[in-house]
């Protein structure tokens, strides 16, 4: 999988890092990063939880 934040979307609410079970967002310098891709579950509650559509999830296979 990848996950992916575009930063000039991001207005560093915070919600992803609060919505995601893995703990794969931290939230520095006032964005969301994404550190710990590898333990990404694919349930896509980032992409819902992002009302601006920063957040991208694809899918393994
Ligand atoms: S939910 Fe979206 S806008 Fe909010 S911090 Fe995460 S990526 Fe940025
Ligand atoms: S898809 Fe789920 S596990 Fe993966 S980064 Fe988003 S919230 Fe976290």
């Amino acid at each position: 999988m990848s996950v992916s934040v575009t930063p000039e979307r991001c207005s560093g609410c915070g919600f992803c890092s609060i919505a995601c079970p893995q703990g794969v967002f931290e939230m520095k310098e006032g964005r969301s990063h994404v550190v710990r891709e590898e333990e990404c579950l694919e349930c896509h509650l980032c992409e819902v939880s992002c009302e601006n559509e920063a957040i991208t999830v694809k899918d393994s296979g």
